[in-house]
């Protein structure tokens, strides 16, 4: 099997340990400023294409400052997201305010920074007014309902809690036009870990031709149309990276068909992509703790499901590396586990590995994305650090490890002291 390539030797790695302990997960700013770059000139055909990164997947300050630096907002979903973005230095439309369920000081805050609202329902209208006044700038979440088929990790749109239907997409936008709003953008996200290109080509097609009707119909005018993220990687060693460039010619193809051909735009393509944008380029690093013959082999690391949680949340895929044995037959089946109470934090079931003992340094890839960012601390796990490989070989903590005094910061054991019982 293909092998996964690493932005460090083994040896590099034991130096950057000696430092920094395992486990930490350590990104690699190089390939983050390549792939930055590859993306947005993918869509160089569009003027004002812009990309929000999705703040959930990586929220580091420091990946945001260098994502910015690259050109790229913020879409933000919480309060604490919306206050990263300000204090790197994101304010204004380059934050893009995709909530649900949104509590007041969410869009008070959004507000403030004037940010783009994007509104997941009809009720937030009056809603937004109430609390925050409306702003110039408005964008909608549309749900397709059974017109799209979602794929696995989102399931079918018609279940999913998000966005408009199409008829409340129409009243929407007429309620904000009589209250005197101008701006319009519209938006949706029915794809998660998408490879296959056509599928975003389809999903703009539909988006245009709303923009054409609504238009029409309203007489008004759409600024920019938000694609969503959903953009795939490939986790697994034997799939292919999706072909930018054909998906982005694939939109392009629909945009002239659809907007040109109905003297409509310029319209601006915005995306709001997490995972292909730091996905591939984190890895989370942890050493062997155990070696452990039973019914089945297991590796057991110092790492644990609290350090990366997709495999055993929806049994992802995640290749690992073992350092210094990449060239060694993986001839011995593992579970490689992690030390929660919790029979399912595995990072890998029946994974084919070179024989390990104990002090081998694991790298688990594609780990960038809702990795660290998922992180929890149930059965008191703590969180690791995370580290920046900078494109001078530099490395830099960019958060510490939690302690125990982290966990234990928000108990008052001073108030057990007069606590009768
Ligand atoms: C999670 C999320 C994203 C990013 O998804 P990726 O799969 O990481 O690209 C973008 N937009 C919204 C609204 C999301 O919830």
């Amino acid at each position: 099997m293909a092998e996964k390539e690493l932005p460090f030797t083994k040896n590099q790695l034991v130096e950057i340990i000696k430092k920094y302990p395992t486990p930490f997960h350590i990104y690699d700013e190089k390939a983050i400023r390549e792939n930055a770059r590859e993306f947005k000139n993918a869509f160089s055909w569009n003027e004002g294409f812009k990309e929000f990164f999705a703040v959930k997947a990586a929220p580091n300050p420091h990946l945001l400052k260098i994502l910015h630096k690259e050109g790229f907002g913020a879409d933000c979903s919480s309060l604490a997201e919306l206050i990263l973005a300000e204090k790197t230095g994101i304010t204004g439309e380059e934050i893009m305010f995709t909530s649900n369920d949104t509590p007041v000081d969410e869009f008070v805050k959004a507000k403030k920074l004037q940010a783009i609202m994007n509104l997941d329902d009809l009720s937030h209208i009056a809603y937004l007014e109430k609390y925050a006044g409306l702003p110039s700038l408005i964008c909608f979440r549309y749900n397709p309902g059974p017109l799209k088929k979602g794929n696995l990790i989102i399931g079918h749109p018609e279940e999913a809690k998000y966005g408009f239907t199409r008829e409340q997409l129409f009243e929407g936008y007429k309620i904000c036009r009589d209250k005197g709003v101008k701006r319009f953008g519209i938006h949706t996200m029915v794809a998660s870990n998408e490879l296959d290109a056509g599928y975003f080509a389809e999903t703009a097609q539909i988006l245009f031709e709303l923009i054409a009707e609504l238009s029409r119909e309203l007489n008004i005018s759409f600024e920019f149309v938000n694609l969503g993220g959903g953009v795939g990687i490939p986790y697994r060693p034997e799939q292919k990276r999706i072909d930018l460039k054909a998906m982005s010619l694939g939109i392009k193809e629909k945009y002239e068909k659809i907007i040109v051909a109905n003297g409509l735009g310029p319209i601006k393509i915005y995306t709001e992509c997490g995972r292909y944008i730091t996905g591939p380029y984190g890895y989370l690093i942890a050493r062997v703790l155990h070696i452990k013959n039973t019914y089945k082999k297991f590796a057991g690391l110092d790492a644990c499901m609290a350090n990366l949680m997709r495999p055993a949340l929806y049994g992802a895929y995640h290749h690992i590396t073992v350092l210094g044995k990449e060239k060694q037959t993986p001839a011995v089946v593992y579970d490689v586990t992690g030390s929660l109470c919790e029979n399912n934090d595995k990072f890998a079931i029946d994974r084919e590995l070179p024989e390990l003992e104990r002090d081998d340094i694991i790298a688990i890839h594609d780990a960038g994305a809702h990795g660290f960012a998922m992180g929890f601390n149930y059965n008191g796990k703590l969180r690791s650090a995370e580290l920046l490989l900078r494109e001078n070989g530099e490395v830099i903590p960019i958060r510490r490890p939690e302690t125990t005094d982290d966990y234990f910061a928000t108990l008052d054991f001073a108030g057990l002291l007069s606590f009768p019982v």
